[in-house]
C-alpha cells in the first residue's frame, strides 16, 4: 500500500504533537497559545523548542528542525519514514498496511539476530564461564552501563550451545543463513565459542551480524571474528555504533571515525558519543552515503600503523569527492585511544580529541614530507608529484597557491616554475561528482562483463603509473594477458619509461604516446571509486577476461564457425608476446 497524503493527514489528525514531545521526555511549559521546551535535536540550554496544539507541529527557532507528529517520531527514534509511519498509525489505532523497507525474510533474521543477542547476554551475565568474561571486561575498565548500552555478550566455549537452544525455535537454514551456525559434515556447531560477543547493527538499529574477541589468554585463535556477508549482514554497508549516535551526531555535527568499535567504547568512556567504526581500514561510499544523511563534517582517527596512514589518505579523497569537510587525528607514538586511555588517563584523551585535529590537507602534505630528503634530487621530485596528486583530487585553485607557495619554500623551487610545471600536467584528473558516477547506466550483460574488466586493468595502469615497483610487478604479472590492445601498449610504454627513469613524470612520459594512448592513460588515470583495489586482484581479473574469452571461443557454434571467430578474436585476445606477430 502506498502512502497518500490522505493517509497521513488521517494519522497526524488522530494524534496529539503536545503528547508526543512529552512523551519523549521533553518537558514542555504552555506559553500562551503554545508549549516551550528543550530541543531534543540540538545541544539546547535555553527552551527553543516550540509545540503548536493548534497547528500540531513543532518548531525549534535555534536549529531549524521542525514538522508533524510523524516527522517527530521519524527524527527523535532516527527511524526511516515508512517505519515512523506505521508507529504513528499504532498510536492513532489506525490498521496500515505498508510495505517496509525489508522483506519478510530479512524481519524475520532481523528477530533471530535479536535473540541471538539475549542469549549471548544472558550466558554472559549468569554463568560461571561469564564471571570471567566480566573480569576480562572490568579490567578493561568496561563497566556494566557500557556492556549494557553496546549489548556486549558472551559466546560459550561448547561447540553447540547456542545450536541447541536455537534448533527448537528456528529451522536451521535461516540459522545457517544468518551466520549463527556452521556446518560441518552432518553436524551443526555455533560459529561463535568462547569469545566475547559485540553486536554490530545496520543505520536502522536491527541487528545484522556479531563480533566476537577472544579473551582467554592462551588462546590460540585469531583476535576477532566477524559474522560473514549474508541477506542482511554486508560489512562494507554498516558503521559500527551509528544507529546509536545518529543524534549525538546531528547534535554535533560532526563524526569522529575510527577503525574498529573499541575505539568507539573508548571514546565513550570519555564521554564523546558522536562516534562510528568502519570495521576495518576501508571506508566505503555506503558508509559515507550513511554518514551523510547526519552531517558533512568527518574528524578520521584511523590506527597511525601504515595501514591507518595509508587508510587515512584513501578516505580524505573519498570524503573529498561526497564534499565532506574532513580533520584528522592522529594519536601520538601509533597509540590507539585505549592505549593513549592507559597511558595519559581520561583527561588527556579527551583534551587531545577535542584540540588535535588537523585539516585533511596539511595531514596529506606531512605525510608526503615524511619521505622527503631535501639532499636528494630525486627525492624533492617525487614529493612533488606526490604533492601535483593531492591538488589535482582537490582541483582548487587558492589551495592550489597556498600549497604551492608552501611547496616552493620547502623544496627551494620558485613559485613560478611549480606553477608552470604543475599547469603542464594532464588535467583530466577532475574530481567526478557522485551524482555523475552512481547513476545506473543500462548497458548489456556482456558489455557489463567487458567493463568491469576493463576497470580493473585501467586501474592496473593507474597503479603502474603510481611507482616503478607496481609496473614491474603488474607487467610480470599480467604475462602478456590484457583486455584493451592500447592499454596494452601504455604498459609498454611505461615499461620502457620505467627502464630508464625511477620517478613518473607525466610531461615526459606523455611525450611517447599516441593520442589514442594518451586519451587511455587520461582514462585510466580519472579517479574512481574503487580504492580497495589490490594489485593481484585485479591482476586476476584481467587473466580471467582472456580465460572467458577463449572458452567462449571454444564452446561457440560448428568447428568451421569456431575456428572462423578464433582467427577474427584472435587479435583481439592477443598477448604481449605476440605483438611481432600482429
Ligand atoms: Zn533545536
Amino acid at each position: 500500500m502506498a502512502i497518500s497524503q490522505e493517509l497521513l493527514n488521517k494519522i497526524t489528525s488522530k494524534l496529539d504533537i503536545v503528547e508526543i514531545v512529552s512523551s519523549s521526555g521533553v518537558t514542555l511549559t504552555k506559553k500562551g497559545a503554545n508549549y516551550v521546551g528543550l530541543c531534543p535535536f540540538h545541544d539546547d540550554k535555553n527552551p527553543s523548542l516550540t509545540v503548536s496544539p493548534d497547528k500540531q507541529i513543532y518548531k525549534c527557532f535555534s536549529c531549524g528542525a521542525g514538522g508533524n507528529s510523524i516527522t517527530y517520531i521519524k527524527e527523535k527514534e532516527n527511524i526511516p519514514f515508512i517505519d515512523a509511519v506505521k508507529k504513528a498509525a499504532d498510536l492513532a489505532g489506525i490498521t496500515v498496511d505498508i510495505e517496509s523497507k525489508y522483506s519478510e525474510e530479512q524481519m524475520r533474521y532481523f528477530k533471530i539476530m535479536e535473540n541471538a543477542k539475549d542469549f549471548y547476554q544472558l550466558y554472559l551475565n549468569n554463568t560461571e564461564e561469564g564471571l570471567k568474561a566480566l573480569a576480562y571486561l572490568k579490567a578493561r575498565d568496561i563497566d556494566e552501563s557500557m556492556i549494557e548500552r553496546f549489548q556486549i555478550g558472551l559466546a560459550s566455549s561448547e561447540s553447540k550451545m547456542l545450536y541447541n537452544e536455537f534448533k527448537k525455535q528456528f529451522s536451521e537454514l535461516d540459522l545457517l543463513n544468518v551466520g549463527l551456525i556452521r556446518k560441518t559434515g552432518d553436524d551443526y556447531y555455533d560459529t561463535f565459542q568462547s569469545r566475547i560477543i559485540f553486536p554490530l547493527k545496520n543505520e536502522d538499529g536491527h541487528i545484522v551480524g556479531f563480533s566476537g574477541r577472544i579473551y582467554n589468554k592462551d588462546d590460540r585463535f585469531a583476535k576477532y571474528l566477524n559474522s560473514s556477508d549474508n541477506a542482511i549482514f554486508n560489512k562494507g554497508n554498516i558503521l559500527y555504533n551509528f544507529s546509536d549516535a545518529k543524534t549525538e551526531i546531528k547534535k554535533t555535527n560532526f563524526v569522529y571515525l575510527f577503525e574498529g568499535f573499541m575505539d568507539v567504547i573508548a571514546l565513550h568512556k570519555i564521554g564523546i558519543n558522536n562516534t562510528a567504526a568502519i570495521m576495518g581500514t576501508s571506508l566505503t561510499d555506503n558508509q559515507i552515503r550513511l554518514i551523510q544523511t547526519v552531517t558533512n563534517n568527518v574528524i578520521l582517527s584511523l590506527d597511525g600503523d601504515e595501514a591507518g596512514i595509508h587508510a587515512t589518505q584513501k578516505a580524505i579523497f573519498l570524503l573529498h569527492r561526497y564534499k565532506f569537510n574532513t580533520r584528522v587525528i592522529l594519536l601520538p607514538d601509533g597509540l590507539d585511544p585505549d592505549d593513549y586511555l592507559k597511558k595519559y588517563g581520561k583527561d588527556k584523551l579527551k583534551q587531545f580529541y577535542e584540540n588535535n585535529s588537523v585539516s585533511a590537507i596539511d595531514y596529506l602534505y606531512n605525510i608526503e614530507k615524511r619521505k622527503l630528503n631535501k639532499d636528494d634530487v630525486e627525492s624533492k621530485l617525487a614529493f612533488k608529484n606526490s604533492i601535483f596528486n593531492v591538488l589535482h583530487e582537490y582541483n582548487s585553485i587558492a589551495l592550489n597557491e597556498i600549497i604551492l607557495k608552501k611547496l616552493s619554500e620547502e623544496i627551494d623551487i620558485s613559485y613560478e616554475s611549480l606553477v608552470a610545471d604543475y599547469n603542464r600536467q594532464p588535467k583530466q584528473r577532475i574530481i567526478t561528482t557522485p551524482n555523475a558516477v552512481t547513476k545506473t547506466v543500462q548497458v548489456d550483460k556482456e558489455e557489463q562483463i567487458k567493463n568491469r574488466f576493463l576497470t580493473a586493468e585501467q586501474k592496473l595502469v593507474e597503479l603502474s603509473v603510481a611507482s616503478k615497483r607496481n609496473c614491474m610487478e603488474i607487467i610480470s604479472g599480467l604475462d602478456n594477458s590484457f583486455v584493451d590492445k592500447d592499454n596494452y601498449h601504455l604498459f609498454l610504454h611505461l615499461r620502457e619509461y620505467y627502464n630508464q627513469y625511477e620517478e613518473f613524470d607525466f610531461g615526459l612520459f606523455e611525450s611517447n604516446l599516441s593520442a589514442k594512448e594518451k586519451e587511455k592513460l587520461d582514462q585510466a588515470l580519472k579517479p574512481k571509486y574503487d580504492f580497495d583495489a589490490n594489485i593481484k586482484d585485479l591482476i586476476n581479473d584481467v587473466k580471467a577476461y582472456v580465460i572467458i574469452e577463449n572458452e567462449k571461443l571454444a564452446n561457440a557454434g560448428s568447428p568451421e564457425e569456431k575456428l572462423g571467430k578464433k582467427i577474427k578474436k584472435k587479435r583481439h585476445i592477443t598477448r604481449f608476446g605476440d605483438r611481432g606477430n600482429n
